[in-house]
């Protein structure tokens, strides 16, 4: 099947025409191609190669329309830093329509009515990190939008500076947010949230139809899944930046990747987001806010759900699911497979201890998968090394509880502790190449994206350490 070829359905559009905005897309000048994901093409049932299909480009800037495409943008409002906003929507996206389960939308195609002061367009710049973090989250394992084509252009957008305008195709099973409940849960417009609920069951939960409690069911399913996608964000050290409550994916998928970042040094403070001052978002806040969201979204919802009853089922379920989610992953990526009542104790320990050396929190991790008893190689990551030597001995008792072979555990610790993540300095690399017209670097950083476990001895450039100037550092929100 050729890309140009798929057929859509608009499903969203049969809801009322309050949720959203008939619009085209504004496309940009001369477009031209910069990458393509065949693996996400691979969703929609797209065996041929996308990158060479004659409509790509104009189908991703919006001036070839695939057939039953309606273009549309959503409405939604949100949580921004704390505060409500009650209209916000897709000021700079536009929905295509659905095909196999997936949602297409540019994200960077023109001003819609949701656009507020925004020119609704996305710089190059932010669209090379959109493109491939999704993709990056996908090969981490981690649910996610993704991204099946990224352009670039000759158009002018206005910044800090110049920059040039760049649309990226971005997929997901549902576009809906925290924030579309949020509109219709205020006012006049709460009759049409069961209808918004009726449409997120279809489209997202289709297994809990004709369950007794449907809403507060279907709400608990978001409680679980966002808990188990901030637990696995945890896990690999990405901060979000951005956790407004319009930013978070009514399926628990993470979205909307702005001023995200990777930690470099362990650092359980670190906030990504340079306009974040007070750190609502920083790492270590990420669980509590995502409860903190989940809360708001109990509020939208309260008409159709009893409120008392889901703050209940969040305070039953978010911890539990969280906890449970994040010490799995942690025990797999420390080889430990028995259970012992001290590990949790363990884990603490390691993480104060990270905090203290300091040291790369992947490195470390993927280091620590190849270790027999010999410290030296943990040893060389760290400036101070009494405490990582002293968390050692602790852990080398741990592992005489352990059953499987040295061999084994350090196979399956090698597949569940990445060798490349996406840091921040090498996508600034692939940008800065990008800009001078070279997308080389896209390509070997979307390989590795697909595959973070494997090792590629042609691409050992791309989890060099991280040169001391570039660590942990805050990003602009600016895109
Ligand atoms: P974000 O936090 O980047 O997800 O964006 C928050 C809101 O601002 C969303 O409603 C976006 O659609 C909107 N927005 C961000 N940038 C632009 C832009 N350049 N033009 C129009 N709307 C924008
Ligand atoms: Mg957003």
């Amino acid at each position: 099947m050729k890309f140009s070829n798929l057929k859509l359905t608009t499903p969203y559009l049969e809801l009322d025409s309050i949720f959203y905005d008939k619009v085209e897309p504004t496309p940009l000048k001369k477009a031209f191609l910069i990458s393509t994901s065949q693996n996400a093409a691979k969703l929609l049932g797209v065996a041929d190669d996308v990158s060479l299909d004659e409509h790509i480009v104009n189908i991703v800037n919006g001036s070839h329309k695939l057939e039953g495409s309606e273009t549309f943008a959503m409405c939604y409002a949100g949580h921004q830093f704390g505060y409500f906003v009650p209209r916000l929507g897709d000021g700079r996206a536009i929905n295509l329509g659905k095909v196999n389960g997936q949602n297409l939308q540019l994200k960077g195609s023109g001003q819609t009515l949701y656009s507020r002061q925004g020119d609704g367009r996305a710089v190059l710049r932010s669209s090379i990190r959109e493109y491939l973090m999704s993709e990056a989250m996908h090969g981490l394992g981690i649910a996610t939008s993704r991204a099946l084509a990224l352009i670039g252009s000759d158009t002018d957008v206005a910044r800090e500076q110049w920059e040039k305008g760049a649309i990226v195709l971005r997929l997901s099973p549902t576009w809906v947010r925290f924030g579309t409940f949020e509109y219709f849960g205020r006012g006049s417009k709460q009759g049409h949230l069961q209808m918004l609920a009726d449409y997120v069951i279809e489209e997202s939960f289709p297994h809990l139809k004709g369950v007794e409690n449907l809403y507060l069911k279907m709400y608990k399913e978001i409680v679980q899944n966002t808990a188990t996608t901030v637990a696995r964000w945890q896990s690999v050290g990405f901060n979000h930046g951005v956790m407004n409550t319009d930013n978070m994916s009514i399926d628990g998928r993470t979205i909307d990747y702005g001023p995200f970042a990777f930690l470099d040094d362990y650092d359980a403070n670190y906030i990504c987001n340079h306009t974040d001052v007070e750190g609502r978002y920083s790492f270590k806040n990420q669980p509590g806010i995502a409860h903190w969201n989940l809360a708001q979204l109990a509020k939208a919802l309260s008409p159709i759900v009893n409120y008392e009853n889901a703050i209940k089922t969040l305070d039953e379920c978010f911890g539990l699911t969280y906890e449970n989610e994040y010490l799995g992953i942690m025990y797999k990526k420390m080889g430990l497979y028995e259970r012992d009542e001290k590990d949790v104790e363990l884990v603490k320990y390691m993480l104060g201890s990270l905090q203290s050396f300091p040291v790369d929190y992947t490195r470390f991790f993927r280091t620590l998968s190849r270790y027999s008893g010999d410290k030296s190689e943990l040893l060389a990551l760290v400036e101070l090394q009494t405490p990582l030597s002293e968390w050692l001995d602790e852990y080398d008792k741990r592992l005489e509880k352990e059953t499987l072979s040295q061999e084994e555990r350090q196979t399956q610790m090698l597949a569940i502790n990445p060798k490349y993540i996406l840091k921040n300095h090498i996508l600034q690399e692939a940008i800065d190449e990008a800009k001078q017209g070279s997308f080389f670097m896209i390509e070997d950083l979307l390989k590795v994206a697909h595959n973070p476990f494997d090792e590629h001895e042609e691409l050992e450039y791309l989890c060099k350490p991280t040169p001391p100037k570039a660590k942990n550092l805050k990003l602009s929100c600016s895109s």
